[in-house]
């Protein structure tokens, strides 16, 4: 008994030395300043920098708004960058009210935010850039591409190379709904790390997408985890909770943030998800799903019908694997083939508690109180 208890207490003394190993090791000194532009924030300042970027045809000069605050004592440079994606806006409100907080006064390290990266699609209400690429697949980018090839190469120099971790806030894409979840290839282990401190019920453990930011820090070997969460062109109020409260928990695990005294630390511990499928329509119609995002389904089972508008047949929409909704089509009208049900499956489904957990795990991020509609002032 005596030697199990020591082997338990030698392996945690293990695991806490790697820890502390691992962010001394993402430590950056932070007496020399941050240097973005041709602007140098030194440590305890805290500065919006303009990034100019190519203007649009009409002349009008674009540039892209990045916090940066740079903390008095050593740490990891944390980059949030959401709007890659230009229609996907519940980043920007994420990191409005991440910035808002008293407690970077105290803050170890660096934290650089950008609202939105994809200012153009923005503008313009679309994921894409003018030149219809997606910022998404252009990284790394270069100095002479195209106009997509060209911000990647900016983002890159500028302020990837810089950076120690990132987070990068997507939502899904329009008329489509994400369960807030975190997305990141675990087979580094630093990556793992931060993916398992946000703290949500479900990792979605997958490799990166050619071209994507994902991709280019990996090459760069720089852990990069990416939350998804609400839909395009709306706010959620849930995955905004989800993905503030993610990012904290992320910089308390990396000491950018005092460790927590009063309140505990987040008990979810999260599920890992190996692959990801989408059910489609099997024909076109009217779509009314029977089942929400984070609800447990068998493969097989009926998820949702699919009804002639003008006539009284119907059609089961019969999910093709057993997991997790993770995304759901939102629009009523669809055509055969349009994806309607992501589903995350779990090598061991036997893993997966019964299905109202995940739900259940997200519930405190609703019943908290309603700090959204607090102002400074
Ligand atoms: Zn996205």
């Amino acid at each position: 008994m005596k030697i199990i208890q020591n082997l338990v207490k030698q392996k945690l003394e293990e695991k806490v030395k790697a820890e502390k190993s691992y962010k001394l090791n993402v430590m950056v000194k932070t007496s020399v300043p941050v240097i973005i532009g041709d602007t140098k924030i030194f440590p305890g300042e805290k500065k919006l920098i303009e990034l100019s970027i190519s203007g649009i045809y009409t002349q009008s000069p674009i540039s892209i708004p990045v916090h940066v605050i740079n903390g008095k004592k050593d740490g990891p440079v944390l980059l949030i960058i959401a709007g890659i994606h230009g229609d996907e806006i519940n980043g920007i409100e994420i990191i409005r009210r991440l910035l808002r907080s008293s407690k970077f006064k105290n803050l170890n390290g660096t934290l650089i935010a950008i609202p939105i990266i994809n200012i153009y699609g923005f503008i313009s209400l679309s994921r894409y850039l003018p030149d219809r690429r997606d910022l998404n697949r252009s990284f790394p980018g270069s100095e002479k591409g195209s106009l997509a090839s060209r911000l990647a190469n900016m983002l890159m120099s500028e302020i990837i190379v810089k950076c120690t971790h990132v987070i990068d806030l997507h939502t899904g894409a329009i008329h489509r709904s994400n369960l807030p979840h975190v997305r990141a290839n675990l087979e580094n282990k630093n990556t793992k790390k931060i993916a398992k401190s946000f703290s949500l019920p479900i990792i979605l453990d997958n490799k990166s997408i050619d071209g994507s930011l994902r991709q280019a820090c990996d090459e760069l070997n720089i852990p990069l985890i990416l939350y998804e969460g609400g839909e395009a062109l709306r706010f959620d109020e849930l995955s905004i909770r989800a993905g503030v409260k993610g990012i904290r928990n992320v910089m308390h695990y990396l000491d950018m943030l005092p460790t927590r005294t009063t309140k505990k630390a987040s008990s979810i511990l999260p599920k890992i998800g190996k692959s990801s499928k989408w059910t489609r329509a099997p024909t076109s119609g009217i779509f009314h799903p029977m089942k929400q995002l984070g609800e447990q389904v068998e493969k097989g089972e009926s998820i949702g019908i699919i009804v002639n508008p003008f006539g009284t047949e119907e059609t089961s929409i019969i999910s093709l694997t057993s997991g997790i909704i993770i995304g759901r089509n939102n629009i009523p009208m669809v055509n055969e083939g349009d994806a309607l049900f992501h589903i995350v499956s779990f090598k061991d489904t036997s893993s997966i508690s019964p299905k109202i957990e995940v739900l259940e795990e997200l519930g405190p991020y609703i019943s908290g109180p309603l700090f959204d509609i607090q102002t400074t002032k």
